[in-house]
């Protein structure tokens, strides 16, 4: 017998985590494949089991009793997607739609049929093709890449030389871009949507490090565009769950789409303590098919700061210092050893006056990472 209230859960990072949090309040049981017995989500989701979401045998394993799958990362094999499907499951989002968010130069194809606005891009096999297309310009592998990984800024042979040699076939036009906004959406199968506030995300070193929401000073016409792109590639791809859809806000005013997330979001963790409803409730009811919850903002703003690894190995020891500075904080740590830049949790700030938010949020986001109140 399956549960409607069942769902499998491939892969134990973070976003698995924050989705067992919602799972707890609707009833949701959650089974867990994860890669390793300490993994973040596997700390808190006690139906877990250690495997390799490259086997489609493990794949069954954690399917088994539920009547969907859902996805902490866009990894898994697409031909182990199509056997699930088959074989009863659910994939949520599907094969269909999932490919978009694992494979660069798909997406792009994708989106040019759909007349969404990208950067100008082609496929390249040598350094003569990349001049061809023009420096400077940006070299990407087009699967497995993230934050920032497989990415290339190329504005010489040389460098073009060196990502070729990197495996980077995707080339695309260097857009020189004012900021950087995220639009999210949840669906349902049937096709209800609900839209989030477009959000800015500010990134270091290609990650990202805090997320704005609502996105300061952005035209109501660009937030609204940004909304119905986000709307009409989840139509458009049938995806079900929460979508990401990355873009640049250029210097003169337009959009250009750079990626897709088919799950919860790191632009969308300000909607656990910012929003009605949080990205993971939504992907939670979306791809369980339950009715989806609003998103409406419960401050005028949300600041987002992502904690990196680096200077504080004990975050847990650091949690009473911030919240006796900060104490409208709220902090979500990951469970995960500390390494260098690696996300080690996150916290938000909401408030009326933007100022003050971006201040305290960075108060204390530098006081859990690096132990000093610098921000
Ligand atoms: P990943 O899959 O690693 O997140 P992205 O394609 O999102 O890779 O690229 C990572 C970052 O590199 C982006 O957030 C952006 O800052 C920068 N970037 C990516 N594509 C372009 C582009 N065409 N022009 C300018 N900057 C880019």
């Amino acid at each position: 017998m399956t549960s409607p209230l069942s769902l499998a859960v491939i892969g134990g990072g973070q976003l698995a985590r924050m989705m067992q949090q919602a799972a707890i309040g609707l009833g949701v049981h959650i089974r867990l494949l994860a890669e390793a017995p300490d993994v973040s989500a596997a700390q808190v989701i006690p139906d877990h089991f250690v495997g390799d979401y490259t086997d489609i045998d493990d794949l069954r394993r954690a399917a088994e009793g539920s009547s969907v799958v859902t996805f902490d990362h866009e990894h898994v094999p697409p031909e182990h997607l199509r056997t699930l499907a088959a074989e009863g499951h659910m994939p949520r989002p599907g094969p269909g739609a999932l490919i978009h968010a694992q494979d660069k130069i798909t997406l792009r194809t994708r989106l040019d049929e759909l007349a969404v606005p990208s950067p100008r891009w082609a496929v390249v096999a040598s350094v003569d093709e990349v001049v061809a297309f023009g420096l400077p310009c940006v070299l990407k592998t087009p699967r497995g890449g993230y934050d920032g990984k497989g990415v290339w800024v190329v504005r010489s042979e040389s460098d073009a030389a060196e990502a070729l040699a990197g495996d980077a076939v995707l080339a695309e036009e260097l857009v020189d871009f004012r900021r950087e906004l995220s639009a999210q959406v949840a669906r349902r199968p049937a096709g209800e949507t609900v839209t989030y506030p477009v959000v800015e995300s500010r990134q270091e070193n290609g990650v990202c490090k805090e997320v704005i929401a609502p996105a300061p000073d952005l035209a109501d016409e660009l937030s609204q565009q940004a909304q119905q792109i986000a709307i009409e590639v989840a139509e458009a791809l049938d995806v079900t769950g929460m979508l990401a859809v990355e873009m640049f806000e250029t210097d003169d005013g337009r959009l250009l789409v750079n990626e897709f997330a088919m799950r919860p979001h790191n632009t969308g963790h300000w909607s656990i303590d910012g929003a009605a409803t949080s990205q993971f409730e939504n992907h939670l009811r979306g791809v369980l098919d339950l009715p989806l919850g609003p998103s409406t903002p419960s401050a005028a703003w949300s600041v987002m700061y992502n904690v990196l690894g680096g200077a504080i190995d004990d975050l847990e020891g650091q949690v009473g210092v911030v919240l006796a500075a900060v104490p409208e904080a709220h902090i979500h740590l990951y469970g995960k050893s500390v390494k260098a830049g690696r996300k080690v949790g996150h916290l938000t700030v909401t408030g009326d006056d933007l100022e003050t938010v971006l201040a305290r949020a960075r108060q204390a986001g530098a006081l859990l990472q690096d132990g000093s109140p610098i921000g």
